[in-house]
C-alpha cells in the first residue's frame, strides 16, 4: 500500500515557516504582510474558503483585510475596489475569490490587479513569467502540488509525468512547473484518446479534472506518485478524481481527499503574500539607500 502524502501536516509546516519569517520581517523593517480578500455574493463554498484564508492570515501574523460585497455588485464597483487595494500600501496581496457571480467578467477583474499584488498567480503577467521561467507569483494549488511531490524525495528529472486537466488555474501551470523540473510531461484532457494508457505510463500522476473517482485504481502504474487535486461533493462525501482505495494499493505515494492538496493551497497563498511583502520591503529599502 502506498504511503499517504499528508497535506495537512505539510501545510502546517509551511505555515509555521511563514509565521517565523513574518515575525523576522516585522522585526527587521516593521512591514506587516497584508492580504486583502474580496468575496462577491454568497456562494457557501467560497465563504468557507475565504473564512479559512482569513483565519490563517491572523494566525501567522498577517493583517487580513476582508471585503464582502453583495451579488448585485457591478463590475465598475468591483474594479473601483481593486484600484483602491492596488494603491493601498498596507495591502501586499489581493485575493479575489472565484467564481464571481454571473454578470461579472472574471478576466477583466483579474487583469485589473496590480501584478505586484497578484498572490494567486492568475494575472497574465504572472502566467507569462511562469512560461518564461522568470521569477514571479506561481498559482497556489500548483505550488502545493509541487511541494507534495518534493516531500516524497523523488527526483523529477527524466520522470514521466502525466497531468490530467488543462485549466489555467491548475493543469497548465502544474505542467509548466513539472517541465521546469525536467520531467517529461504529458497533458491529458477531455479529448485524450486513451486516458487509461496515458495514466499507466505515469511515474507521477496529477489529476485535476473535477469528476469523482474517474481515474480507475487499476490504471495506476505500480509505485507511481499520485496527486489528486479534485474536490467533488458526492452523496458519499468529498471525493477526489482518483478511485482512492484501489489506487492506494498500487501507488508508491498518494494524496487523500480531503487532507491532501486542499490545505496546501491556502499555505501557498500565505507563502506568496509573504514574498510580496518582502519584495515591497526590499524595494522601499532600495529606494531609500539610492
Ligand atoms: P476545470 O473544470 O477548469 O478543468 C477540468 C479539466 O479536466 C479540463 O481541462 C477538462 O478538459 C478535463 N477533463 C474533463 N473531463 C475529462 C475527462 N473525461 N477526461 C480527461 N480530462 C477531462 O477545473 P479546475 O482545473 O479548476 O479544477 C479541477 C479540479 O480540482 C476540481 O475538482 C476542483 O474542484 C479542484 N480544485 C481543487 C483545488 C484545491 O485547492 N485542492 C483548487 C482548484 C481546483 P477540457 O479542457 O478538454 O475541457
Amino acid at each position: 500500500v502506498g504511503e499517504i502524502l499528508d497535506g495537512k501536516n505539510a501545510a502546517r509546516e509551511v505555515r509555521e515557516r511563514v509565521r517565523i519569517e513574518t515575525a523576522a520581517l516585522i522585526g527587521r523593517c516593521g512591514v506587516v504582510p497584508g492580504l486583502a480578500t474580496v468575496l462577491v455574493g454568497d456562494d457557501p463554498a467560497s465563504k468557507i474558503y475565504v473564512g479559512s484564508k482569513r483565519k490563517v492570515c491572523t494566525e501567522i501574523g498577517f493583517q487580513s483585510f476582508g471585503h464582502e460585497l453583495p451579488a448585485s455588485t457591478t463590475e465598475a464597483e468591483l474594479l473601483a475596489l481593486i484600484d483602491q487595494l492596488n494603491a493601498d500600501p498596507k495591502v501586499h496581496g489581493i485575493l479575489v475569490q472565484l467564481p464571481l457571480p454571473k454578470g461579472l467578467n472574471e478576466k477583466r477583474v483579474i487583469f485589473a490587479l496590480s501584478p505586484e499584488k497578484d498572490v494567486d498567480g492568475l494575472h497574465p503577467v504572472s502566467q507569462g513569467r511562469l512560461l518564461a521561467g522568470e521569477a514571479g507569483f506561481r498559482p497556489c494549488t500548483p505550488l502545493g502540488v509541487m511541494h507534495l511531490i518534493e516531500k516524497t524525495g523523488i527526483q523529477l528529472v527524466g520522470k514521466r509525468a502525466v497531468v490530467i486537466g488543462r485549466s489555467l488555474l491548475v493543469g497548465k501551470p502544474v505542467a509548466l512547473l513539472l517541465l521546469e523540473q525536467n520531467a517529461t510531461v504529458t497533458v491529458c484532457h477531455s479529448r485524450t484518446a486513451d486516458l487509461a494508457a496515458e495514466v499507466g505510463r505515469a511515474d507521477v500522476l496529477v489529476a485535476a479534472i473535477g469528476k469523482a473517482e474517474m481515474i480507475h485504481g487499476e490504471w495506476i502504474r505500480p509505485g507511481a506518485v499520485v496527486i489528486d487535486v479534485g474536490i467533488n461533493r458526492t452523496e458519499g462525501g468529498l471525493k477526489g478524481d482518483v478511485e482512492y482505495a484501489a489506487a492506494a494499493t498500487r501507488a508508491g505515494y498518494i494524496t487523500p481527499v480531503p487532507g491532501g492538496v486542499g490545505p496546501m493551497t491556502v499555505a501557498m497563498l500565505m507563502q506568496n503574500t509573504l514574498l510580496a511583502a518582502k519584495r515591497r520591503a526590499d524595494a522601499s529599502a532600495g529606494s531609500v539607500s539610492r
